[in-house]
């Protein structure tokens, strides 16, 4: 009974909130039961216990008084931990932010980690239309990660087979919504990491357009490609929770200053007439045929629902990988150089005077084995002498790919392709090559160098065999910039046609 207002519709609970039939404090006491009763998910690096029953008291209060609430009214919301929260600690879940100024080798206790001085734009949006922020969750450090196993706290484990990976770098944002433990969450987009743990979990997630959401109070990992967005279990919840977050902020110049769309609207707009782009660059070989089966009868669900499906090419989506990891290591091994010990967060003490080796030996310290890989690669790619052959070259490329887009936008709606050539890993499966953990995110960085608008939705899952149980499977609908509006529709269509959300196994 408890966990039924949990498998409301955003819209629904917040309705039943502001009408006064359910109090928020009542759907808070029910989140945080099953956050308490689902620990082995991992999902949560921290808890707001004490402050979401606050926030919920301060909800229902306004409510007698008879003042309007907001449009996530009572609604709790998971956040990542890698966008500033003030009444949180704040760790990227790393070991570098944790444990602020004890002066040891570092702690693996992310509660008592890095507390910011302020909240990120997106989290004071959430609380400005009365949502409960519910807790932090986790995520492979840094944002740096397709499976939320290179968090310092241990990976979150996928509700659908707990002997699976959640996706990354979102793991918590995904794993939080799945399981049924937040109605909406939000997560951070560099190259995939909203879609494909969207998509592995078994839930809607959305990358909006580079500009659409404020990254004020987002811990940078690569600037001009991170984008904050929405995870939820329906297409509808997803698109108000872009609503309340999107919109241009004095903060972070460059977010839009374009009008924030009906989000929530468009998903009951019909579909009829829309054009549907389908690469065959992203049908090849790697792809599992299950996937590309479930993607195909998707696909055929639009056609029924009167749209066009025409092919379209995007020749340099081979590059993408080798782009991406050329541009986001440059710009992260920039973006990293603050967290040296002086600062922020871990500071490794008695270190013989000099400011180098405290820096060293902080950052040897603080960061994991993928984040120091980064760095390096970074720093490389930006040395005198080998920019022009790697960075230069790969903004160039950056570039064609956007184009190879903008062509097949002339002459079609939106695209769509799988969201992750593979249904969910099992621990440790890539973790030893990160160049097969790279190849995860093959169907997901060419929107992502493109800044354009992007979002996965659940499909057919795959079947379950003797090895393997049904695991969910993503549908990702691309669209040109800030043409999210035509994305929600198409998204609730497929929705409507697949039957509705879909719940992992109990
Ligand atoms: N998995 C990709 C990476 O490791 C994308 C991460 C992201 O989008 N933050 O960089």
């Amino acid at each position: 009974m408890m966990s039924d207002v949990l498998e409301l519709s955003i819209a629904d609970l917040a309705d039943q909130v502001k009408s006064g039939t359910l109090s928020a404090r009542a759907v808070t006491e029910a989140a945080l039961a099953r956050i308490e009763r689902t620990q082995d998910l991992n999902a949560f690096l921290h808890v707001s216990k004490d402050a979401s029953l606050a926030a919920a008291d301060a909800v229902d209060a306004k409510r007698q008084r008879g003042e309007a609430l907001g449009k996530l009214a009572g609604v709790p919301i998971a956040i990542k931990d890698a966008l500033c929260t003030m009444d949180a600690p704040t760790t990227c879940a790393s070991k570098i932010l944790t444990r602020v100024g004890e002066g040891n080798a570092g702690g693996t206790d992310p509660t008592r980690g890095f507390r910011p001085p302020y909240d990120a734009t997106v989290v004071a949006r959430l609380r400005a239309a009365d949502a409960i922020l519910i807790g932090k969750v986790n995520m492979d450090e840094f944002a740096m990660g397709s499976s939320g196993e290179n968090s310092a706290f241990g990976p979150s484990r996928n509700p659908w087979d707990k002997s699976r990976t959640a996706g990354g770098s979102s793991s918590g944002s995904a794993v939080s919504v799945a399981a049924g433990l937040a109605l909406g969450a939000l997560g951070s987009d560099t190259g995939g990491s909203i879609r494909q743990p969207a998509a592995l979990c078994g839930v809607v997630g959305v990358k909006p357009s580079y500009g659409r959401v404020s990254r004020y109070g987002l811990i940078a990992f690569a600037s001009s490609l991170d984008q904050v967005g929405p995870f939820a279990r329906d297409v509808k919840s997803a698109a108000r929770l872009l609503e309340v977050i999107s919109g241009a902020d004095p903060m972070d110049s460059t977010s839009a200053d374009l009008p924030v769309g009906e989000y929530e609207a468009a998903c009951s707009k019909d579909v009829k007439g829309l054009r549907i782009g389908i690469p065959e660059e992203y049908f090849g070989e790697g792809l599992d045929p299950a996937i590309a089966e479930s993607v195909r009868s998707a696909i055929a669900e639009l056609e029924k629902a009167g749209c066009t499906v025409k092919p379209v090419s995007l020749p340099h989506t081979k590059y993408g990988i080798a782009t991406y990891y050329v541009v986001a290591t440059a710009e992260a091994s920039s973006n990293l150089a603050r967290f040296d010990g002086v600062r922020f967060g871990l500071r490794i003490e008695n270190v013989k005077s000099d400011l180098t080796s405290l820096y060293g030996k902080t950052r040897n310290a603080g960061f994991g084995a993928e984040v120091k890989r980064r760095i390096l690669l970074g720093t490389y790619v930006l040395s005198a002498g080998y920019y022009d052959a790697y960075y230069k070259k790969a903004q160039r490329v950056r570039t064609l790919i956007k184009r190879d887009f903008d062509a097949a936008f002339e002459s079609v709606d939106a695209i769509a392709v799988p969201t992750s050539p593979i249904p969910a890993f099992r621990f440790g499966e890539k973790v030893e090559s990160p160049l097969a953990m790279y190849l995860a995110d093959v169907f997901t960085l060419p929107a992502s160098l493109a800044g354009i608008a992007g979002l996965s939705v659940p499909c057919r899952p795959t079947p379950a065999t003797a090895s393997q149980p049904a695991l969910p499977v993503g549908l990702q609908l691309l669209g040109p910039s800030f043409a999210e509006e035509r994305l929600f529709s198409l998204a609730a269509e497929v929705e409507r046609r697949m039957g509705g959300v879909q719940r992992p196994p109990a």
